[in-house]
Order: structure tokens, then C-alpha cells, then sequence
């Protein structure tokens, strides 16, 4: 694999499953050293940072609610005394609480905006912190830091029974576009990605069985699901300095979701 992030450290939220951990094994594969955070089960975290080390890299997990303001200061304490900084961090924790509208309770609505929207506040706003207390580093990365939001293509697509989770990414968009201005002349990148369907616990049901994934692909014009190894991929270079022209955009990768695939036949 390339090293063209060789010499960098970078923390990924919600790294034990699905895309988290598929971002987190790109990145130490391409020469980064990667706190992989978690919440819950220390097992599978544990699984990721071995596969990391046995394929030649670095890793190191820390639990941490991303919700929770001193859980994730004390996470950033705990990643900068190992590694020294951080160059790198991507907010990918996410979660699903599903209800239709008028039957939403506000422990939903709030559990999902507490989750996806405050908890990357909290990540990116930590992450930016120990840039600017670290200080360029042009030899390693041109940016001082690289922040990077897992959105979804639900940042512009509504979402009927998931107005929760729309909502927060949503959010995202602004929190990523507004930290992307404020923080470009200090040298900051600030992107996002917004993944289409990928497989995924997250939305297992929607792929699990032929009959749900044939429904899903009447969504996805490239007619394939993704898999956790495309956003990846795509996080590593935005994040490398291949990239280091981008900054405050989301950049959508969903097999042609977002171009209302229920208009292909010109209506
Ligand atoms: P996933 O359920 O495998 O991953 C979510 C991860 O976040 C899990 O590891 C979970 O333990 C962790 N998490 C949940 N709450 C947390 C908290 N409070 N603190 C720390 N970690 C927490 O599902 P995924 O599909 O890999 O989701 C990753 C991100 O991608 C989410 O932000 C999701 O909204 C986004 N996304 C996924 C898809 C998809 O199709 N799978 C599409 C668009 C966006």
C-alpha cells in the first residue's frame, strides 16, 4: 500500500464496526497510526486494532461516548500523551433512531442529534484544538490538520420516518462548511463524505436479503451497494495532501443516489 500518510496520527470515531473501521484500516495501511474509538464492545475494537497491527501498522483503542464532552476530552488527552498529536480525525460515529413523525418522542429526536450532530462538534472542535496547539508540521502534512465528517446522502435527500437522522446530517453540512471557513487560514481542512446505502450493521436490513437489497438497487443507479472499503478509500485521500486543495465540501459517494434516480426514464 502507499505511505502517503506516513508519519501521521489520526483518531476515527465509531471505528469497532462497519464504515469506522473500514476508514481506520485505510488509513493505517497507507502509513497513518489510528486511535480507533468505540462505545460498548471493547472485543471488536480490539479485533480492528489487532487486524491493523498484523497487516504492519499502528493502532490503539479508546473508548469514548462522542456525546459526552469530558469522554472526549479526556479520549484526545489519552491519544495525544501516546502518539504525541494528532494530524487527523475523522467524526464517523453515527447512529439510527428510527420513528415516524408525529409519534417521535423527544429522547429520539435528541439521542440522534446528541450522537451524530454534538458529538462531531466535540471531535472537530478537539481535533482543531491540538493543531494549533501542536503547530505546523509541512514536512508531514501541508495542512496543519485534516477534519473529516461522515455525513450521508441524507444531507440533502429527506428522510420520511428518520427525521432525527436527517436532521443531524443536515447539520453536518454547516458545522463542516462553517469550521471550513473559520478554520482555513489557519490551514485546516474541513470536508465531508456522504456515503449512499453501504453495507453496513447500520442498515443490515435494508441489504440482507435479496428481496430488500433488488428494492434498495431501484435507489442506486450504478446498480451495486457499497461496501465499507469505498468511503475508505475515498477518506484517505481526501485526507492525504493529494487533497489539500479541498476543503468545506461534501463529497457524495453512492452509486448516483443523489441524481433522483426515480427520473432516469425522463418522466
Ligand atoms: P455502524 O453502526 O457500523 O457504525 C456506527 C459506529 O458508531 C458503531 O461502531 C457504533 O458503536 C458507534 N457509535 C454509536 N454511538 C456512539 C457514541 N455515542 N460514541 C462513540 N461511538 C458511537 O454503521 P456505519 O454504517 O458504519 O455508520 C458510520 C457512519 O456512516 C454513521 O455516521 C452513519 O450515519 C454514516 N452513514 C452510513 C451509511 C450506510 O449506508 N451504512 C450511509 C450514510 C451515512
Amino acid at each position: 500500500e502507499s505511505s502517503r500518510l506516513a508519519g501521521q496520527f489520526a483518531l476515527v470515531t465509531g471505528a469497532s464496526s462497519g464504515i469506522g473501521a473500514a476508514v481506520a484500516k485505510t488509513l493505517a495501511a497507507q502509513g497513518a497510526a489510528v486511535v480507533v474509538n468505540y462505545i460498548g464492545n471493547p472485543d471488536a475494537a480490539d479485533a480492528v486494532v489487532q487486524e491493523i497491527a498484523a497487516a504492519g501498522g499502528t493502532a490503539l483503542a479508546i473508548m469514548a461516548d462522542v456525546s459526552k464532552e469530558d469522554q472526549v476530552q479526556a479520549m484526545f488527552k489519552q491519544a495525544v500523551a501516546h502518539f504525541g498529536t494528532l494530524h487527523i480525525v475523522v467524526a464517523n460515529a453515527g447512529i439510527q433512531v428510527d420513528s415516524g413523525f408525529v409519534d417521535m418522542t423527544l429522547a429520539q429526536w435528541q439521542k440522534v442529534i446528541d450522537v451524530n450532530l454534538t458529538g462531531q462538534f466535540l471531535c472537530l472542535r478537539e481535533g482543531a484544538r491540538e493543531f494549533i496547539r501542536r503547530g505546523p508540521q509541512p514536512e508531514v502534512s501541508k495542512a496543519l490538520g485534516k477534519l473529516l465528517c461522515m455525513s450521508s446522502v441524507h444531507e440533502v435527500i429527506p428522510w420520511a420516518g428518520h427525521v432525527n437522522y436527517a436532521t443531524s446530517k443536515g447539520g453536518i453540512m454547516q458545522l463542516m462548511k462553517s469550521a471550513a471557513q473559520e478554520l482555513a487560514p489557519q490551514k485546516i481542512r474541513v470536508n465531508a463524505i456522504g456515503p449512499g446505502a453501504i453495507k453496513t450493521p447500520i442498515n443490515h436490513d435494508a441489504w440482507a436479503t435479496p428481496e430488500a437489497e433488488a428494492k434498495l438497487l431501484t435507489l442506486i443507479p450504478y446498480n451495486r451497494v457499497g461496501v465499507p472499503e469505498d468511503i475508505g478509500q475515498l477518506a484517505a485521500w481526501l485526507v492525504s495532501d493529494e487533497a489539500d486543495y479541498i476543503t468545506g465540501q461534501t463529497i457524495f459517494m453512492d452509486g448516483g443516489m443523489t441524481l433522483y434516480p426515480g427520473f432516469a426514464t425522463g418522466g
